[in-house]
């Protein structure tokens, strides 16, 4: 008789195929259901014309030898299957603001030493700075799983100290505070809300040394697939989850779109908490609970310009571009038709180690649903002209903010393509296409950091809702999930 315990995973982003590959690999019969063609949610790429392009993860930090994600990375086996290359160290990243470039150097010293050459007497305040997030990452697992390779639990004091009152109260140069803020895409900030925790990872993360992919994120993806096929389970693409069903104390099977039904042990969902929700009828989800979870708030869209370049024209930026409008790192998700963008993100991608021009780039800006809502109820290549026209004149909006920042941009571009809120909800199936899920509130920690278990005893959820997003929040939050029946 098979005595394997099944395992089924709905949803192929980074966390389920994390999990996937823990479970297969200790002895789980894994299957893994995505709906789309292409596994990697996040990590999905597309090809136009002979160019590659990213679609949600671009850079990644922490990758040198005794670094988290380096030690992540060997965790995962994807240390000798993902190409990468490191960006610029004086400047990895560069934060743009009233007409000035700051750059951000790697390691806490460059770092400081940089930015005081535009603000020499802060010295002090930086290094108050950098104790804050130090005090952080002491507090957080990352410290934990790096020296002993344990999870301390969320520490919900940390969770609960605010990144603006953080940063008023440690910087009193304004100009520099909201330059520190000023890659707060990163983490789609909230003023009021966004807990320090995060600022404080991020920045850690990145500056002790920070990478771009060498031929897209979908490396990741395959390889984590790859070695869950090799373990003896199955990632099946097209195949999107419909139902879970439930008996009176836990869940038996899931039912596929096309009515097939499969069975098995424990489930694991890689899919936003308000989206589980749908798929779950059982009274084992009281009405309360399954309210609080789908009123959640969730952090705000965006709206992205993929550019190719005309061959060789575009030099290539090895360093991140962080661009605000205004005075104000804050508050530029709260933006009018006509002041719109007030923020983006700019970045060259990268298709071989030696690059001297670049092929394509990303230009991303934080956009509402409500702004292409009303296209809502139409597919995919079938909404329309009127849909089209306003991607085309978001899309002008944008590259001409770029183009007032770095002069010579557009006449280098051979053509670009776009996408909107509405792209990620058909891509990542998150809610309202939300960046990266749930909006955490320093206010309200418990409530706005959904745990990795549910009320379904053989239920558990992965991914960026459940412990934190991007590459490192996702793949130790996987850890966590995977643990429960490790
Ligand atoms: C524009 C953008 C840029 C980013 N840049 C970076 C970056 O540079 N660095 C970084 O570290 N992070 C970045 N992130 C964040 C990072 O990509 C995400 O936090 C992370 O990849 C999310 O992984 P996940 O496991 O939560 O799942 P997701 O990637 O959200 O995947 C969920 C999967 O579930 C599938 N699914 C949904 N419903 C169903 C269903 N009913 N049945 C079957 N399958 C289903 C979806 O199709 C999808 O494949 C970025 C995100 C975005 C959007």
């Amino acid at each position: 008789m098979d005595t394997t315990k099944r395992v089924i995973i709905i949803g192929s982003g980074l966390g389920g195929l994390c999990c996937g590959y823990l479970l297969a690999r200790n002895g789980y019969g894994v299957t893994v259901f995505e709906k789309n063609r292409q596994i990697g949610g996040c990590l999905q790429t597309f090809s136009r014309n002979g160019t590659k392009f990213e679609t949600g993860m671009h850079y990644i930090g922490s990758m040198d030898e005794g670094e988290i994600m380096h030690s992540l990375f060997k965790r995962f086996g994807l240390r000798d299957n993902v190409r990468l290359r490191r960006l610029d160290t004086r400047a990895y990243d560069v934060v743009s603001m009233g007409g000035m470039h700051y750059p951000f150097a790697n390691g806490e010293e460059a770092c400081t030493g940089e930015l005081m050459r535009f603000f020499p007497v802060e010295g002090p305040a930086l290094r108050k700075y950098w104790k804050g997030v130090r005090d952080v990452i002491a507090g957080s697992s990352l410290s934990s799983w790096q020296s002993d390779g344990l999870f301390v639990p969320p520490n919900y004091e940390l969770l609960s100290r605010s990144a603006s009152v953080f940063l008023r109260e440690t910087i009193a140069n304004v100009r520099l505070r909201h330059v520190l803020a000023g890659n707060s895409i990163l983490y789609a900030a909230n003023k009021f809300k966004t807990p320090f925790y995060f600022h404080a990872i991020i920045r850690e993360l990145y500056n002790r040394s920070a990478f771009r992919f060498v031929g897209g994120s979908d490396q990741v993806a395959r390889s984590l697939a790859r070695s869950i096929e090799e373990a003896g389970g199955e990632v099946i693409a097209n195949s999107p989850v419909c139902k879970i069903n439930c008996d009176s104390r836990s869940a038996i099977s899931i039912t596929l779109q096309t009515g097939d039904e499969r069975r098995a042990d424990y489930f694991i969902s890689n899919i936003h908490p308000g989206r589980l929700m749908e798929l779950l009828d059982t009274p084992l989800i009281r009405p309360v609970y399954r309210e609080r979870i789908t009123k959640l708030e969730n952090t705000i869209s965006n709206f992205t310009v993929y550019i190719k370049f005309r061959k060789d024209s575009m030099p290539y930026l090895n360093s991140n571009f962080f661009h605000l409008s205004g005075d104000t790192a804050w508050d530029t998700d709260k933006y009018s038709e006509k002041n719109w963008p007030k923020s983006f993100l700019y970045m060259h991608l990268c298709s071989s180690q030696e690059q001297i021009y670049a092929d394509a780039a990303v230009l991303i800006a934080y956009m509402n649903f409500n702004d292409v809502a009303r296209w809502r109820g139409a597919r995919t290549g079938q909404r329309g002209a009127e849909y089209e026209d306003f991607k085309l004149r978001k899309a002008n909006r944008l590259l001409n903010a770029l183009e007032k920042e770095m002069p010579g941009t557009r006449i280098r571009i051979d053509t670009f393509y776009t996408s909107s809120p509405l792209t990620y909800l058909d891509y990542t199936g998150t809610e309202a296409g939300s960046t990266y899920g749930i909006m955490r509130d320093s206010a309200r920690p418990l409530e706005t950091n959904p745990t990795h278990r549910t009320k379904v005893p053989n239920l558990f959820q992965t991914g960026q809702n459940t412990y934190s997003h991007g590459m490192l929040g996702v793949m130790m939050g996987a850890i966590v999930t995977a643990g429960e029946l490790l």
